[in-house]
């Protein structure tokens, strides 16, 4: 008998989904590799951290594209979590499930079980949905949601705005109500960041069926022929290899998943050939279908000092520090975006085609995000469902290597126009009477830029990743899907894809709770196989 029953790579946010699902029955055996160090830094428990974590060097694993063709040729950071939580750990925590035409797409390509109405029952099992009013929301979950806590004079402004541009307002766009505009609602709780590790691992941590090992670096799948048997993986300088009885899942996310797979031989042969790996099973898709939401960001100089610019500096800031650690209130419980809309760009459309982050903040440098001193506000705008498809493939056999990642963005000319068509809808929302009182200027792009294809290179030359990445071990039945619709690795026994890069097309919003309900799913799918395998 080998040590454990399942071996779950990554305790992201879905590895500890998985890990707290798994050992609930008191005897399933589950050890939990991840990376990263324990989630102990304070910048990730306090919101506003977020932006400290975005190049963290420790919790961090500081990707990035190769040169993008249809981007100015730049190379775009891609950061993704390395710590208990992942992703969820280092996110801008809205939470977003996206649009129910998403999980009908995904079921309507063949894949039994993946419905709106099919998924609803996991994002509510998930969650614990504070102002919850009707059962569209679930309550009583490890994963804490809450509305906004802050409001602001310039976000309410922007709400109305939409709304007199002929948009609704929305109080809560996670029931299947997308369209509108209103305030985000956060994976937070009592004004702290609830990542997955919060909510689904610290409660269970002492389960005596539950080993967590951190710095324990996966290397590859063990497969014995077309069985995947355990992980080798490196912890301290030394390499083990744990093995398990029923099943390896791999939870590492949408750029190491896929890395994963390539680094044990599963993958194109002809590319691992020339890297120098032995093929044990040949699977085109693995690394294919590199779905990402890609977004220029437009901002205003704003005439009163109603910003996050001027309210995090100085005796303000200290005001602010004071109230978050006596109330859990107050600025630093904000987060990226703070205020939503979901439009469609073209009233033909049944669901919104675009959506935007506002927030009453500005910055030079989208990457560092040190604000700018004079008051300012940001919008982010973004394609829902982009149909650019990119790549991620190892580079070389070395684990430790970054794969290239190849998004593609921008290169159907669809995802172009639809883009070009949201900006405009951003500037014309912003030139809202509503926002006259408050709006100085535009910065950027500025009023040079009118013609469509000046704004599609606006959008080339200004564009980054919302950290949607998603898609590379894309779930289907065709020849590109690399797990079938109960997430198993096509070809392989003993082997699950369960995260974000099992989605075959990518949701309209942020892919957290997504992910979230993956991880749930999968969860019931795993024990369900287990009990069968029992009563054959
Ligand atoms: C900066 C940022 C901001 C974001 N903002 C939002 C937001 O506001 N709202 C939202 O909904 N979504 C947001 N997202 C996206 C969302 O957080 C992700 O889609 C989601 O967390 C992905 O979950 P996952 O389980 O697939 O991967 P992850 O959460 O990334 O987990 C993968 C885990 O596997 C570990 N791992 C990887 N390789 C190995 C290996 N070889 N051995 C052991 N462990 C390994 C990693 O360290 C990591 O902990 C954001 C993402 C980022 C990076």
């Amino acid at each position: 008998m080998a040590d454990y029953d399942y071996i779950v790579v990554g305790a992201g946010s879905a590895g500890c989904v998985l890990a707290n699902r798994l050992t609930e029955d008191g005897r399933s055996r589950v050890l939990l590799l991840e990376a990263g160090p324990k989630d102990t830094s304070m910048w990730i428990n306090i919101p506003v951290g977020f932006t400290k974590l975005l190049n963290s060097s420790k919790y961090n694993w500081n990707f990035q594209t190769e040169p993008e063709p249809n981007a100015a040729g730049r190379t775009i950071p891609v950061p993704r979590g390395k710590t208990l939580g992942g992703s969820s750990s280092i996110n801008g925590m809205l939470y977003v499930r996206g649009n129910p035409l998403d999980y009908n797409t995904w079921s309507q390509y063949g894949n039994r079980g993946w419905s709106y109405d099919s998924v609803l029952p996991y994002f509510n099992k998930a969650e614990h949905f504070e102002t919850a009013v009707d059962d569209t929301r679930g309550t009583g979950g490890p994963l804490n949601v809450a509305p906004m806590r802050e409001r602001a004079e310039l976000l309410d402004a922007f709400i109305d705005a939409g709304v007199g541009e002929g948009f609704p307002r929305n109080a809560d766009y996670n029931n299947g109500q997308q369209e509108g505009f209103g305030y985000f609602q956060v994976t937070q709780k009592n004004g702290e960041r609830w990542s997955t590790a919060r909510g689904f691992l610290d409660p269970i941590r002492d389960r005596p069926n539950l080993r967590i090992e951190t710095e324990a670096m996966a290397l590859r799948v063990l497969l014995e022929g077309k069985r995947a048997v355990g992980v080798a993986y490196m912890q301290g300088g030394t390499v083990v290899e744990a093995r398990c009885d029923r099943e390896v899942i791999l939870a590492a996310g949408a750029v190491k998943s896929p890395h994963l797979l390539e680094l044990s031989g599963i993958g194109q042969p002809t590319l691992l050939q020339s890297l120098g790996i032995p093929v044990q099973h040949e699977l085109r898709g693995v690394g294919e279908n590199y779905r990402d939401h890609y977004a220029p960001r437009m901002n205003w100089r704003v005439k009163l000092p109603v910003t996050l610019n001027e309210q995090t500096r100085g005796l303000n800031f200290v005001k602010e520090i004071f109230k978050y650690y006596t109330k859990r209130t107050g600025i630093l419980t904000f987060t990226a975006g703070i205020a939503y809309g979901f439009v469609r760009t073209r009233p033909e459309l049944e669901e919104p085609d675009v959506q935007f982050h506002f927030a009453h903040a500005s910055y030079a440098n989208a990457q560092s995000r040190v604000l700018d001193k004079q008051p300012g506000m940001t919008l982010t705008v973004y394609q829902c469902r982009p149909e650019s498809k990119g790549s991620i493939h190892a580079k070389n056999s070395d684990p430790f290597a970054a794969p290239a990642i190849r998004p593609n963005y921008l290169a159907d000319p669809f995802d172009q126009r639809v883009l070009v068509e949201g900006m405009k809808i951003g500037r014309r929302i912003i030139e809202n009477k509503a926002l006259d009182k408050y709006r100085a200027y535009e910065m950027n792009p500025g009023d040079k830029i009118q013609t469509d294809a000046e704004w599609l290179q606006f959008a080339r030359e200004t564009g980054q990743t919302t950290y949607h990445v998603i898609g590379t071990c894309k779930m289907g039945q065709d020849p590109m899907a690399v797990v079938d619709d109960t997430l198993r690795v096509r070809g392989i026994e003993g082997l699950r894809v369960v995260d974000a890069s099992i989605m075959p097309t990518v949701p309209s919003g942020n892919t957290n709770a997504a992910v979230i309900m993956i991880a749930e799913k999968g969860a019931d799918m795993i024990k369900a196989s287990a009990k069968a395998q029992a009563m054959a």
